[in-house]
């Protein structure tokens, strides 16, 4: 069973996949994050990408869509995918029907959160990752339990990403706007949104969630 997580930058996409990851052994598919393994490793695709990026604009459909289907292939087909701000246009929507279609994969529900957008830039200017493990924290909202030591795997190194300052999120908020939420009602045509409060606490925000899954 495959599921998007759908909302704006800092709505909390990537922090509820890491933990169906965890408690469901699914597997989370965020561009954000292969984007970014390209950049830093240099490779075509990273060096296209990393001004696009910068800027907070929306790299090529073609590229974020070739992206998912690799790691689609190198999934077991039994395992379920969480697709973490993958589709994000109308064009890439329907690559990914194609592609699922393609592996015999069912796209089961499309979660959005639901966010108060005011709140968002203290959510983004705050965010920072273990440079380790990839575990995400908060300066105010989810701080490890030891200071300056991360949780799941005890590293001490933590990284903040370049293009999470307030210019650049006001422009991916309006990229958000104006090309990914148009295409929730491809997916309400078909009967498989959730809305879930993505204001709520992390953890009931996961539990709302994990109720949508279990049916
Ligand atoms: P996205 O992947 O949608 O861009 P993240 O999951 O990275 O968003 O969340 C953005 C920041 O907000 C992170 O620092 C995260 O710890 C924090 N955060 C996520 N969900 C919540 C929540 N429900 N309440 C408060 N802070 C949250
Ligand atoms: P956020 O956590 O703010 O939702 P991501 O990590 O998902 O951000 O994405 C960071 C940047 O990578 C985006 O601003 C965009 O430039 C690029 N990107 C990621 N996913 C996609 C996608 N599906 N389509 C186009 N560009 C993408
Ligand atoms: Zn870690």
């Amino acid at each position: 069973m495959d599921i998007i997580l759908l909302g704006p930058p800092g709505a909390g996409k990537g922090t509820q996949a890491q933990r169906l990851v965890e408690r469901k052994g699914m597997r989370q598919l965020s561009t954000g994050d292969m984007l970014r393994a390209a950049v830093k490793a240099g490779t075509p695709v990273g060096l296209k990408a990393k001004a696009v990026m910068d800027r907070g604009e929306l790299v090529s459909d073609e590229i974020v869509s070739a992206l998912i289907g690799e790691e689609l292939d190198a999934m077991a087909a039994g395992q379920g995918a969480i697709f973490d701000g993958y589709p994000r246009t109308a064009n890439q929507a329907a690559s990914l029907d194609a592609i699922l279609e393609k592996r015999g994969r069912v796209l089961a529900h499309v979660i959005e959160l639901e966010v108060n957008e005011d709140a968002l830039v203290a959510r983004i200017c705050g965010r920072y990752t273990c440079a380790n493990c990839g575990k995400g924290y908060h300066d105010t909202f989810e701080q490890p339990a030891v200071a300056g030591k991360c949780d799941k795997c005890g590293a001490h190194e933590f990284k903040r990403r370049p293009d999470d300052n307030e210019e650049t999120v006001r422009t991916r908020m309006a990229e958000y706007r104006a090309k990914t939420a148009p295409i929730l009602p491809i997916y309400e045509a078909r009967g498989i949104v959730s809305r879930v409060d993505g204001m709520a606490d992390i953890d009931d925000v996961t539990a709302s969630i994990e109720a949508t899954i279990n049916g």
